[in-house]
């Protein structure tokens, strides 16, 4: 068998070297024929550089593509994806925060039949704060996506060649990977470990980019917060009409005492306040229309020594296909 090793890659001059070296050392000593393939995602340092000198020095086990620009993860982790050829493919970071040695076991696991061999971290090493906040979103998400996200499992698995096609015939622009891994589904098998810290360089997470990605994993499987904004309306409005006869039986057994002010400031901007996030969600799902709408390429390759991966085929060829 072959596997395929995804590495996205984004500014990391300082680790990619001392990556590629361990995983090829690991790689070795397991009785497969296997290939690395590198994606740098736009990086500004000398990323690029360095995969063109790994692709020179090991020719026939390393791909790499360059991105003409940033365009994050999510499209990296599909452009490997496409590029791989392998029987099985492996994701990993190239901080080096996926531990190398795990990939025996991977292999063994799917050996064993599984499609999709899942490590989840354990959270050891983390800050309290980014824990905690952790745990309460995939609490408060599990709720509403159909979906199941699960805490530490992220993109460090194994997917077997019947996932990988599952995955990238998927055509969406807004691709939210920890979802999208669930959605396929197939025959999935989780083992934990424990995440190692950053050899060199630095987290490209900052907190806004964190809490977009968890407003992405919210609203990117389904209308349920449109639904529970429809009910928060309504039970709003009946609140209203409750309070309204109360207002008027006080008035009319006891006449008019309080002005009130400061309620009805509190009523007007409260309101106003929730109309705001409301709206903002409706414009989001719209956003998210009109972007999957332009079907634009999740990505533009400046530079390969493969083979350029074809985009996904057109809504249009799609239906063709079907009908
Ligand atoms: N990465 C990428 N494009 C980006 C940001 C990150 O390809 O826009 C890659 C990065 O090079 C690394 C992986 O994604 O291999 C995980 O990034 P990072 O280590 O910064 O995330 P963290 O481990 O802090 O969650
Ligand atoms: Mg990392």
């Amino acid at each position: 068998m072959k596997l395929s090793v995804v590495v996205p890659c984004y500014n990391e001059e300082a680790v990619i070297g001392r990556f590629d070296a361990t995983v090829r050392t690991v790689l070795d000593e397991l009785a497969v024929t296997y290939e690395l393939c590198y994606v740098d995602d736009g990086s500004s340092d000398g990323t690029l550089h360095r995969l063109r000198s790994i692709a020179q020095q090991h020719t026939t086990t390393t791909r790499y593509l360059s991105f003409s620009r940033n365009f994050g993860k999510e499209s990296a982790m599909l452009a490997g994806l496409r590029e791989a050829g392998g029987d099985a493919v492996i994701i990993m970071d190239a901080d080096l925060q996926h531990p190398p040695e795990l990939i025996e076991k991977m292999l063994d696991l799917y050996q064993l039949g599984h499609d999709q061999v899942v490590a989840k971290r354990s959270r050891d090493g983390d800050k309290p704060l980014r824990t905690t906040l952790s745990r309460l979103y995939y609490r408060a998400v599990n709720k509403w996506v159909d979906v199941e996200l699960t805490d530490g499992v992220g993109d460090f698995r194994l997917l077997s060649r019947t996932a990988v096609d599952a995955l990238t015939s998927l055509p969406e622009c807004n691709r939210f990977s920890k979802g999208l891994f669930s959605w396929i589904g197939f025959d999935t098998v989780t083992f934990d470990y424990r995440n190692a810290a950053r050899e060199a360089g630095e987290s490209k997470w900052r907190f806004g980019a964190l809490l977009n990605y968890g407003i992405d994993g919210m609203i990117s499987f389904n209308c349920r917060p449109l639904r529970l904004a429809i009910h928060a309306g309504l039970s709003l409005a009946a609140l209203a009409t409750a309070y309204t006869l109360w207002i008027i039986g006080a008035a009319v057994v006891g006449g008019v005492t309080a002005p009130g002010y400061v309620t009805l400031v509190a009523i007007v901007v409260g309101l106003g306040g929730l109309q705001m996030v409301m709206l903002g969600l409706i414009g989001e799902y719209i956003g998210r229309i009109y972007y999957e709408s332009k079907r634009r390429p999740h990505f533009l390759v400046k530079e390969t020594n493969g083979t350029v991966p074809k985009e996904t085929p057109t809504a249009r060829s799609v239906i063709g296909k079907t009908h």
